[in-house]
């Protein structure tokens, strides 16, 4: 926006936040020398206590901040348009910026008073309508030389154009009015504060800019972007003609992608000081081999893969440190992830620690419970399974069991953090995500704690590749290791995706199937978070099923059955006693039954990638040649779509997360929707993934060879409460 301008800006209605401050002059003398990111925003002129406090709703504390505060989109009022019929041909709304001079106009006064009048402009006619008119507002209106207007044009009630609340300013004459030399920007506002407003400030925050420069934190050798962070912020506030909202949302102008770099740099930078924190912190360490280890290994029907022996190197690695190992192990669905958690508990229980175990629900963690105490038990240790449906008694003893240290693997869902759960020495937290790592950020929290004290090390397994893009969140402050093979003897599954009228259709598919001696799963999906619903749905599609094929043995497994209806269901179908189980999408985590190699999910639509991914992954467990069946119903949208398609195309877990991170965005398939949304001002992690690199590097260099920039580029960024990988 042009400064310099001199007409008089008749105050929109309800324009709030002109206040007037007398004592402002003084105090901009004694703050003259106080560089911009300690000069407060109540030194521009018109805000004072309580815009102030509007203001930091919005982060804006000092007149650094504000210019930071980016604009969201632009109008064009660098030119004078002309009303015209053509104008309504588009489909899209229309904006004019019209210069025009007062012909005749009425108030009404009713209940509230309006103000109607009209404007002699280039091409027609113009009727205006203004709200809450106010008197003096329609006296500058009316006596104007030349009124400059601006506002969403449209066809008017009785013929002509119409232009409802527009923004107004008037000038002695048509040749005095002056055009902005740049895009008029948009800022996201907070109740209180309108755009005028702060235009306005942003106006003065720019003019500020000029005089006293802004720390520039990106050394010379750490940035490849030449453009300065003075000239990037110049042109995002006030851009050149021509910029236009597409290349504003694609985040492709230079200036863009000079303060996404800087941004991103400034998040990798809180990543290495959150790893440089860890390292200060002081683990119990596991040093040696372990006769115990041996003997485990021994006892299994497999030899580990060459995968999952270079990740179990990697954490008897981190354990023989001194401080706590931070690690995520990554690995496709199958692809052994239990074995190389057991192993790690049995290096901590070597050493005379104790190993809890947490998984997403309870369904796992009560498979993990059984297959860790399957594997443990003979060697003479106690797994203790804190299951929620524990009695009161039973929960007592359990706990009694950790405290005393007669247990040595606690197993259970996120309540094993619960306050009355304590461990004599607890040396391990072992947590299986599968597919959602929100928790990630819970155990940042679980490394701190007194400075002194000795704190666990921790795992976490996953089965969603952490795209690249996503090394700088949550994920990003732990090392991570990847189980990039399948234990031999696998096949891949076939998947095919079929319309809901053809669902009979595959039901006897699988009914002959069943027959010939297959085993098959078939998942009804959650409607709306409804577990209720689906439970429902599950028991219905098993009448309708077992309806179709009295000859096959059709089981049920859903959420709301007791656990014990539920093991009975699972133990049945896994020693072969049902053929065919519906269930609804609890097994999608951790189930295990090699023989059964049909998998149908119904409404797949309703399923994120992840989840179809992780469903899939119960069949191929074998070696009998396995397919997954997607049925999808009528309203099946463009996403809806492309997400069948990329489970047709593919079964490789890593390009299904990638694929997942364009449709879905980083914040869901991290679990952390509403904090990742608003963790980044400008950047965007799916859409600038390819600045990623460069801003590794840039804080790279920052944090090894410029350390005095890191604190206050970090602060510049992110504020005291955001900032996941700190939480
Ligand atoms: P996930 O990584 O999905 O958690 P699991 O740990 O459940 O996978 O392992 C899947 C199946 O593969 C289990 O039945 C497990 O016993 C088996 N398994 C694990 N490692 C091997 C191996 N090296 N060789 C053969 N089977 C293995
Ligand atoms: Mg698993």
């Amino acid at each position: 926006m042009d400064r310099e301008e001199k007409a008089a800006e008749v105050p929109a209605p309800a324009a709030g936040g002109q206040e007037k401050k007398p004592g402002r002059k003084r105090k901009k003398e004694e703050s003259q020398d106080l560089p911009l990111s300690e000069l407060p925003v109540t030194e521009l002129k018109g805000v004072g206590p309580q815009q102030q406090a509007r203001l930091a709703k919005l982060g804006i504390v000092t007149v650094q901040d504000l210019l930071f505060h980016l604009p969201v989109s632009y109008e064009d009022r660098t030119r004078l348009d002309r009303l015209s019929p053509d104008i309504f041909f588009g489909e899209e709304r229309v904006f004019l910026n019209l210069a025009g001079k007062f012909i005749t106009g009425r108030m009404t006064y009713g209940r509230k008073m309006l103000y109607r009048g009209e404007v002699k402009c280039d091409g027609g006619i113009l009727n205006i309508v203004i709200f809450n008119a106010r008197p003096f507002q329609v006296r500058i209106i009316e006596s104007a030389g030349a009124l400059l207007l601006y506002g969403e044009v449209k066809p008017g009630s009785g013929g002509g154009y119409e232009m409802i609340q527009p923004e107004i300013q008037s000038f002695p004459s048509r040749e005095s009015i002056t055009l902005s030399g740049s895009l008029t920007p948009n800022y996201p506002l907070t109740e209180g504060i309108n755009q005028r407003f702060m235009r306005k400030i942003a106006g003065e925050a720019l003019d500020l800019l000029k005089e006293r420069g802004i720390e520039e934190l990106i050394p010379e050798d750490a940035m490849k972007n030449p453009v300065s962070l003075a000239d990037a912020l110049r042109t995002l506030h006030a851009p050149p003609p021509g910029v236009t909202d597409e290349m504003v949302r694609s985040g492709s102008m230079p200036a863009q992608r000079r303060l996404i770099a800087e941004e991103l740099a400034a998040h990798h930078i809180s990543i290495l000081e959150e790893r440089a924190r860890n390292k200060a912190l002081r683990a119990p360490a596991f040093r040696g081999k372990s006769e115990l280890e041996e003997k485990f290994l021994a006892s299994l029907p497999f030899t580990p893969t060459r995968a999952q022996e270079r990740v179990s190197g990697e954490i008897a690695a981190d354990l023989r440190k001194a401080h706590p190992m931070m690690r995520l192990v990554q690995g496709d669905v199958g692809s052994g992830k239990t074995l190389v958690a057991a192993r790690a508990a049995i290096r901590a229980i070597s050493a005379g620690c104790q190993v809890a175990l947490m998984a997403p629900t309870e369904l796992l963690a009560e498979q993990h419970a059984k297959t860790f105490s399957g594997w443990l038990s003979p060697l003479g240790l106690r797994v203790t399974f804190l299951s929620g449906s524990l009695s009161a008694k039973e929960r007592r003893s359990a706990l009694e069991d950790l405290i005393l240290g007669r247990t040595n693997v606690a197993v259970g869902t996120h309540a094993l953090f619960q306050n009355d759960v304590m461990f004599k020495k607890l040396g391990l937290i072992i947590i299986d995500e599968q597919h959602r790592f929100g928790v990630a950020q819970r155990l940042a929290l679980l490394g701190k704690g007194e400075a002194d004290a000795l704190h666990p090390h921790q795992l976490v397994m996953t089965a969603t590749p952490i795209p690249r893009t996503l090394a700088m969140t949550a994920a990003g402050s732990l090392d991570v290791s990847v189980i990039d093979e399948l234990p031999p003897g696998r096949t891949p599954v076939t998947t095919a995706v079929f319309g809901e009228g053809r669902r009979e259709e595959i039901a006897l598919r699988v009914r002959e199937r069943c027959l010939e001696g297959a085993q098959a799963y078939w998942v009804c999906t959650l409607i709306e978070e409804a577990e209720e619903l689906e439970c429902e749905a599950a028991e219905t599609t098993a009448e309708y099923l077992q309806g179709l094929m009295p000859d096959v043995k059709v089981g049920l497994v859903h959420g709301r059955m007791k656990p014990q209806e539920k093991d009975d269901a699972m133990a049945a179908f896994k020693d072969g006693a049902i053929d065919l189980l519906v269930a609804t999408t609890v097994i999608e985590v951790g189930v295990d039954v090699p023989n059964a190699t049909i998998m149908v999910i119904d409404n797949a639509e309703r399923l994120g990638l992840s989840q179809l991914h992780q469903l899939r992954g119960r069949v191929g467990r074998g070696s009998g040649k396995s397919f997954c069946l997607l049925i999808h119903g009528k309203a099946l949208s463009a996403i809806g779509k492309e997400r069948l398609r990329i489970m047709r195309e593919t079964n490789d877990g890593f390009v299904i997360a990638e694929k997942d991170l364009e449709l879905r965005g980083p914040g869901e398939v991290l679990g952390t929707r509403q904090a990742g949304s608003g963790e980044y001002r400008i950047a965007d992690l799916a859409r600038d993934a390819d600045l990623v690199p460069e801003a590794v590097r840039m804080a790279e260099i920052i944090y090894e060879k410029h350390r005095e920039l890191a604190g206050p580029l970090r602060k510049r960024w992110i504020s005291a409460e955001s900032g996941i990988a700190r939480a």
